[in-house]
């Protein structure tokens, strides 16, 4: 299968990148190896080599697209419940908001019954059909989120929840959102956080490095370059989410042990629950959730 080699970083153009970690898919057991390098200048570190968007697709067994999703529109479903209490604290005027990646639409059905005009985008057709079907969200379309356009200052509150890490160019996604946001407009960012006692303890087994169908893994320091670097100022940084990380504690664990990764409650969740709560006070949890807002800048 063609692979495409990663001569310069794909966030600053730096040509000096080190070889960091060897990698392989543990999740699907499909037949992939590979590296992450990381960029000398800006600490991006990125998966190289890597698929090309042609052939990416195979590395996404229909299964992956399978978040669940309601039957109960009045009810946010729990993987979201926590990103969804954070839009809810930050306590914003209802206006129009975009879930890019948004899924079966489980995070944007609580915005709508708050009164947002809600918009996603989602490369599933199937996702997609059940968005409109279930939920009546119209605006919603299938779609490639790197090929996606809209008008400039459209939105009052972008979200990409664990989108950014399987894009080819996060840094154009990251100014495009700027300019499709509203001045002081806000976006929010969840993404696995390479950063944590997972990936420190469990290195390429961690269920969070996701290869290769995560193209880049992010960390505090190298997201806020991004995020800063591009015209946003950061209001906050989250590591808490008790779902994730009880959830990635538990698929790791069956990863290390060569098992199949389950998404049912098992009584390993006991320690993950633990886990959570220890590596979200040391920073080290698996997720990273970023809040920002757009600034006046050019960047
Ligand atoms: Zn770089």
């Amino acid at each position: 299968m063609k692979q495409e080699l990663i001569q310069q970083c794909p966030i600053c153009a730096q040509e000096k990148s080190k070889k960091i970690l060897k990698v392989r898919d543990f999740r699907y057991r499909l037949n992939y190896y590979s590296y992450l390098k990381k960029c000398d200048s800006c600490d991006s570190i990125f998966l190289s080599p890597r698929p090309t968007k042609e052939n990416i697709g195979n590395f996404y067994p229909s299964k992956y697209f399978d978040h669940g999703g309601k039957a109960d529109s009045r009810k946010v479903s729990l993987p979201y419940r926590e990103f969804y209490s954070i839009v809810k604290k930050m306590a914003l005027e209802p206006g129009k908001v975009l879930d890019l990646g948004c899924g079966k639409g489980d995070l944007l059905i609580g915005l709508k019954n708050q009164g947002w005009q809600c918009y996603g985008t989602e490369i599933s057709r199937e996702s997609v059909e059940y968005a409109r079907r279930n939920w009546g969200i119209k605006n919603v379309m299938v779609k490639d989120v790197e090929r996606t356009i809209f008008e400039s200052e459209y939105f009052d509150l972008i979200i990409m929840h664990h989108v950014l890490e399987h894009l080819y160019d996060p840094k154009t996604m990251i100014k495009k959102i700027k300019r499709w946001l509203k001045k002081d407009g806000i976006l929010l960012l969840a993404v696995p956080n390479f950063n944590s006692l997972s990936v420190k303890i469990f290195k390429e087994k961690a269920f969070s490095l996701d290869v290769p169908r995560h193209l880049f893994q992010f960390t505090p320091n190298n997201l806020k370059k991004l995020i800063e670097g591009s015209g946003f100022k950061i209001k906050a940084l989250n590591y808490f989410s008790l779902v994730h990380n009880m959830v990635i504690f538990r698929e790791t664990i069956a990863l290390v042990q060569g098992k199949k990764t389950t998404s049912k409650i098992s009584p390993i969740d006991f320690l993950g629950f633990i886990w959570a709560y220890i590596t979200a006070l040391s920073q080290r949890s698996d997720t990273i959730v970023l809040v920002a807002q757009k600034t006046n800048s050019n960047s």
